[in-house]
């Protein structure tokens, strides 16, 4: 640690989300077949990566779309949610979460959150409910699941549809059961820095065929399936292109190595970590499994550094690193809403380098930085 040229010299940036290895010959040979083909959309990598996806997590039927927003928006076109219904979710996410509800006319319920899955809270979801809710939008955030039994046990009471936020959690399971299969409508991403991406690009899954049939319809302008160029109803167009859709196949391949590759970056963090009092790092219940897509930790205030100072101070070391969400709650188009739990992994939290191409001494080296810097090594 004493002598900072040197040492950055010799470190590569350790960024927060780079791909695995990404230029490796499955993707080569399934790329050069969509070109072979001259076929870019309507193709059979599409329809292959949605098979995939639905033996994958045991969904019953899968669409590839273009996002993981696309596929909360269209889920929520296809579930008649709009115009002031009301849609109770999580203040700690990215801003697509609450983005689609309202982007469909439909206002977003922000419920706070458990601090240690930092999924949101079931036991504070009740007290949101009023007469125009209409449905329960929960995010398996950084990979793990959210509490899927007592959210299905108060969606079932209370007669709510329940969308699931799943774009960060593929490959994570809930009683073995994986996510992205519980909800009504579900939504996967395929974006550049998840689990697995087809650069953008994103899925839908369902286990109920008459909201498949809608949504491949709705993604499609409404699009009717008899009749060439006559559109029955107004929806937009969602889909997946065949390069993006052999990108996603080729990833997939090997998803089980990207989750343990993810599983045991986790695991060099916890073993260097663990063991300093104040540091809170990922959690997993016992009944889940979690893909720790992010690395998060959250600092105790007796650190006395604030969590900006932090951050810039990695910097300095050439560590790439971000600030956890703000709450959902606070930004100025929605009704601000007080979340202690979500303000305060928000104030304190900070993701950590996780991209799957990092090495257990890549680790070693951060946590000997972030030691330093909390002066606890
Ligand atoms: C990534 C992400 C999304 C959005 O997915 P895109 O494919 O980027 O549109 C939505 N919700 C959560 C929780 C995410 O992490």
């Amino acid at each position: 640690m004493s002598n900072k040229s040197t040492t950055l010299t010799n470190v590569p940036l350790l960024d927060l989300n780079r791909q695995y290895d990404p230029i490796k010959d499955e993707i080569k040979n399934i790329l050069l077949d969509v070109f072979e083909q001259k076929r870019f959309i309507n193709g059979p990598e599409v329809t292959e990566l949605e098979k995939q996806i639905v033996s994958y997590t045991g969904a019953n039927y899968a669409i590839g779309v273009s996002s993981g927003s696309d596929a909360l928006i269209v889920s929520l076109m296809a579930l008649d949610i709009g115009y002031e219904d009301e849609v109770i979710t999580t203040p700690f996410s990215f801003f697509a979460t609450a983005g689609s509800i309202s982007r469909v006319g439909a206002i977003p319920v922000f419920c706070d959150i458990n601090p240690d899955t930092f999924n949101i809270d079931p036991d504070q979801i009740e007290s949101k409910i009023t007469s125009k809710t209409k449905a329960i939008m929960p995010v398996h955030l950084y990979g793990h699941p959210a509490n899927m039994n007592e959210i299905q046990d108060i969606a079932q009471e209370k007669n709510l549809l329940i969308l699931e936020d799943a774009a960060p959690s593929l490959g994570a399971e809930y009683n073995g059961q994986k996510t992205g299969s519980f909800g009504h409508a579900s939504a996967f991403s395929f974006q550049g820095a998840k689990i697995a991406t087809s650069g953008e690009g994103g899925i839908f899954l369902t286990n109920d065929s008459l909201l498949y049939e809608n949504v491949s319809k709705l993604g499609d302008h409404g699009r009717s399936l008899t009749k060439p160029l006559w559109n029955d109803e107004i929806g937009y167009k969602y889909k997946m292109s065949n390069i993006q859709a052999a990108l996603g196949l080729a990833q997939l391949e090997r998803i089980d190595e990207l989750v343990d590759k993810k599983r045991k970056i986790f695991k060099w963090y916890s073993e260097r970590l663990d063991s300093i009092s104040g540091i809170q790092l990922n959690s997993e219940k016992t009944n889940c499994k979690n893909i720790y897509w992010m690395t998060t930790i959250v600092l105790d205030k007796s650190f006395n550094i604030s969590r900006d100072d932090f951050i810039r101070k990695l910097k300095e070391w050439n560590i790439d690193s971000r600030p956890a969400f703000y709450p959902l709650s606070h930004m100025p188009m929605f009704e601000t809403v007080h979340n202690p739990n979500a303000e305060y992994l928000s104030q304190n939290g900070i993701n950590l380098p996780s991209g799957h191409n990092l090495t257990e001494d890549d680790i070693d080296y951060i946590c000997n930085v972030i030691k330093n810097i909390l002066g606890s090594d």
